[in-house]
């Protein structure tokens, strides 16, 4: 269907952050397809991986006991501080699986009509409860009529949050992006979600954060709630877990994770060994390479190279972002930018119209980071 304004490229080959098109041009990739390939394209371990695998075994049901996908419960548990995993195929499947499981918390305690708080500018998906709990009119315009049971307040805003508290007794979770990432990449203030959590024990709601796009080492740790020293109650994943293969899983805590019971929720697909196996080694791998300090390390330093080379262009508001989730928000619509990077080798996005929003995979090195650094600042004074 006529659902996406695709580039004219076609990339057949890819290795590391490096991409060849079918031309046999290559191409430095910035995006790592939108967050998804944290150790960059066809990492050997992981190739090995899920080639053993899919050689042994790939799908079975979970109508039986998946070894791969206990293993990788128990490995998602133990580095989240969560203890229960729910595996499904995408963000958005993630996402609805929390809203679910809020909801059902909220009936379980006898609120008849629970409602969720989400954020003005977040994104959760685009099935109908996701893109409705996502602050973008754009993903839902046309799509009407929306679902009731959300109450939407402004990012970073704990008063917000406050005052629909007094007024709402509805309310059973805060559902948000520790960094929004299509919202324009915004790090919210350090204290952020330790308030949202003093919020949510003293109302009884649960804590839900959405990791879809930061979580998975892109931060510089595991999690991006691990940089505010909270825990939350139920944290979606997804885009990185699998580095290319599609995963996605909704981890919950606490009492959060004693909510679904056998036939509330379910996925045909969900968990099935082949991609276990690939987010397990992702996971691995990660862990092996020590690829958080490694988005730590060009996270700062593309950031801080950027403050330099861009300090007199007057159209640049501001650099911002934390890991390797990068965000340059420019004066004024600058999309063609994406373009321009293509004819120059170079893969970026634009989100928000905006804001030039760099994702590049963990695996990135020194001499790649400066190359990308070097081209979008070119590029940008170009513009
Ligand atoms: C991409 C994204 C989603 C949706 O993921 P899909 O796999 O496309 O369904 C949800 N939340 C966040 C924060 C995202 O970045």
């Amino acid at each position: 269907m006529n659902t996406y304004m695709r580039l004219p490229v076609t990339f057949v080959k890819g290795k590391g952050v490096w991409l060849w098109d079918d031309q046999g041009k290559r191409y430095l990739d910035a995006l790592a397809g939108i967050a998804v390939c944290s150790l960059g394209h066809c990492h050997p371990k992981l190739v090995k991986a899920i080639s053993e695998q899919a050689g042994m075994l790939i799908h079975t049901s979970n109508l039986y006991r998946i070894d791969k996908q206990e293993k990788l419960a128990h490995k998602l548990s133990l580095l989240s501080g969560m203890n229960k995993a729910f595996f499904c195929n995408s963000g958005a499947e993630a996402n609805e699986a929390a809203i679910k499981l809020a909801r059902l918390y909220g009936h379980n305690k006898g609120i008849d009509f629970p409602t969720i708080i989400v954020m003005e500018q977040s994104f959760h998906g685009r099935t109908m409860a996701t893109l409705t709990a996502s602050g973008s009119r754009k993903v839902q315009a046309g799509f009407e009529p929306l679902l009731t049971g959300f109450a939407r307040v402004p990012f970073n805003d704990l008063e917000a949050i406050t005052q629909v508290a007094a007024h709402n007794k509805n309310i059973v979770a805060i559902l948000v992006e520790p960094y929004q990432g299509e919202g324009g990449i915004n790090v919210p203030q350090v204290s952020y979600l330790k308030g949202l959590r003093q919020i949510c024990d003293k109302n009884g709601w649960l804590l839900m954060l959405d990791e879809v796009q930061c979580g998975i080492g892109r931060s510089g740790k595991w999690f991006a709630f691990q940089h505010s020293g909270i825990v939350p109650d139920v944290i979606t994943l997804a885009k990185g877990l699998g580095s290319g293969v599609p995963i996605g899983a909704c981890l919950a805590g606490n009492i959060a994770g004693e909510v679904f019971k056998p036939g509330n929720h379910a996925s045909t697909f969900g968990g099935n060994p082949l991609a276990c196996t690939a987010a397990i080694t992702t996971l691995n791998v990660i862990e092996e390479e020590d690829l958080m300090s490694n988005a730590m390390e060009q996270g700062d330093f593309m950031r801080k190279t950027f403050q330099t080379q861009l300090e007199d262009v007057e159209d640049v508001m501001e650099i911002r972002g934390q890991g390797l989730m990068i965000g340059i928000e420019l004066s004024k619509p600058c999309g063609d930018l994406v373009k321009d990077a293509l004819k120059k080798e170079l893969l970026i996005n634009v989100t928000l119209d905006k804001v030039i929003r760099l994702l590049p995979s963990l695996v990135l090195k020194r001499s790649e980071a400066e190359q990308m650094v070097n081209t979008v600042s070119t590029l940008i004074r170009e513009f």
